[in-house]
């Protein structure tokens, strides 16, 4: 039997490379699992057909001597990147009987070191939303709580981890979607520095905001996955050349800084915040300082999120028309009402109301008042972190203000659920490196967390720190 409640990447490559067990074998272990429990909890949405068939090519590389760390690795895929031939839907009615006619970048990178795709995971639709609830494929359910979400929008993604029904998962975030669902299912969720990795065969939610990021029960996983991923693509505008991928000069100062709002808990849940209180003695303990920072800008990055992302929302989701591909209405009158039906009923109701936002907010009149503004505080904001990491090597937050909440709780009220977001925004906006990782669970037995954000190319330093951490922790 594998124990894969345990198991990490490493010690399954040890075994693969030793023969202790067959890729298959490894397969078969989380196959097994997923039909027991994905009835209920629903992270998988499409269990792929040709796991024998690629695990037997990955085979081959340990008997060839080229298997590579991903190789005959299990590895969960969100619903919004393509892989070549499958259905792909982003949680979308819209796009349900799509077939991705290319892989995305990270899977062409994945397929060569021979990692296995188990399937792709539910989200929220477009990836909108903090608690996989918006699907058209219904909820998912956290396996450390069934009556509560896993958070979102990867929430498939980190279920799959979290009931050991994958080794590991590629999620994507716009604005917390990797870390915020690692958070609730208590598990390590990382997002790269903007343009690491290519965005290539991602569906698009907010191209200035969007990057794929591993979620794994450890930073070492969370490391390889991302190392694994990550490189320049000359075809991706946005994709940034390894040799500009270096962090700005500094000598590391080993202070922390703590936005005073989460040092005094405003806003965040009492056993939240007890839990991260005491990971801050954990950084002291690593030898850092920890310091108190009035930030002054960082509070308005929610607000200034919810103005660019549905304005790039509203641009992307344009091109699904019903005439191109995905979803089409029959019985149109005209072109105008073939439009109107195909969106009216292809999109759910998160995704309507962000693209009649976005669409408001980059209109003649409005565009001033709240797109410009938005672009020049996102700046502020991104120098106001920069300033501050002239003195501090990082920042420190919970990744999320609350504890996983009830199924169905929020749903009415959109504006709730969008203060979910509110310590992921800063991240997003300045393109910067950031890191959820799991602290002890509540005396109810809920998950908590902190996040680690760094410069921009500081991606290394919050694996290091990250491990370090984790050894005090555990
Ligand atoms: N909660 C964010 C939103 O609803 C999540 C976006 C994301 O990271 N994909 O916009």
């Amino acid at each position: 039997m594998i124990d894969l409640t345990t198991l990490t990447i490493t010690k399954a490559h040890d075994s693969l490379k030793k023969g202790e067990y067959s890729v298959m074998d490894l397969c078969n272990a989380y196959l097994a699992v997923i039909a027991e429990k994905n009835p209920d909890i629903n992270a998988y949405l499409e269990v792929y057909g040709d796991i024998a068939e690629q695990a037997q090519k990955a085979q081959e590389k340990f008997t060839n001597g080229t298997a590579a760390l991903m190789t005959g690795i299990p590895v969960a895929v969100k619903d919004n990147l393509l892989v070549k031939g499958k259905h792909v839907s982003a949680g979308s009615k819209i796009l349900e009987n799509y077939t991705a006619t290319y892989d995305a970048t990270v899977i062409t990178r994945l397929k060569k070191e021979g990692a296995v795709f188990l399937g792709r995971t539910n989200m929220d639709e477009f990836a909108m939303g903090s608690s996989t609830q918006t699907s058209a494929f219904g909820v998912t359910r956290n396996p450390l709580d069934r009556e509560r979400v896993p958070g979102g929008s990867s929430g498939g993604s980190a279920a799959a981890v979290a009931m050991n029904g994958a080794l590991v998962a590629l999620g994507s975030e716009t604005c917390g979607s990797i870390r915020q669902p690692a958070a609730f299912t208590g598990l390590v969720g990382f997002k790269p520095t903007y343009g690491s990795v290519s965005r290539s065969g991602l569906i698009a939610m907010g191209n200035s905001l969007d990057q794929i990021g591993p979620l794994a029960k450890t930073v070492a996983d969370a490391e390889i996955l991302h190392k694994a991923i990550s490189n320049y693509n000359t075809m991706d505008g946005t994709s940034v050349p390894e040799s500009l991928r270096t962090p700005a000069p500094r000598t590391p100062t080993m202070k922390i800084a703590v936005p005073s709002e989460c040092m005094k808990g405003e806003g965040i849940d009492s056993e939240l915040h007890a839990q991260f209180m005491k990971s801050l003695e954990t950084f002291k303990q690593l030898g850092y300082t920890v310091e108190e920072v009035p930030f002054s800008l960082l509070k308005y990055s929610l607000a200034v999120y919810y103005i660019i992302m549905p304005a790039e929302v509203s641009t992307n989701l344009e091109r699904l028309d019903g005439v191109r591909y995905g979803f089409s209405v029959k019985d149109a009158k005209n072109l105008f009402d073939h439009y109107s039906k195909t969106r009216g009923t292809g999109f759910g109701r998160e995704a309507r109301r962000r693209i009649l936002l976005g669409t408001y907010v980059l209109s003649h009149g409005y565009y001033d008042a709240y797109y410009r503004k938005a672009i020049a505080l996102r700046e502020a904001i991104t120098k106001e972190m920069d300033t501050a990491f002239e003195t501090y090597d990082f920042i420190v937050t919970p990744t999320a203000p609350m504890l996983p909440f009830k199924l169905g709780e929020k749903l009415t009220d959109p504006v709730a659920m969008y203060l979910a977001d509110v310590f992921s925004a800063p991240a997003n906006l300045a393109g910067a490196p950031s890191i959820s990782l799991p602290l002890a669970k509540t005396a109810s037995g809920l998950p908590t967390s902190v996040q680690i954000t760094a410069p921009r190319w500081a991606d290394d330093s919050l694996f290091s720190l990250g491990k370090a951490f984790e050894q005090v922790v555990q």
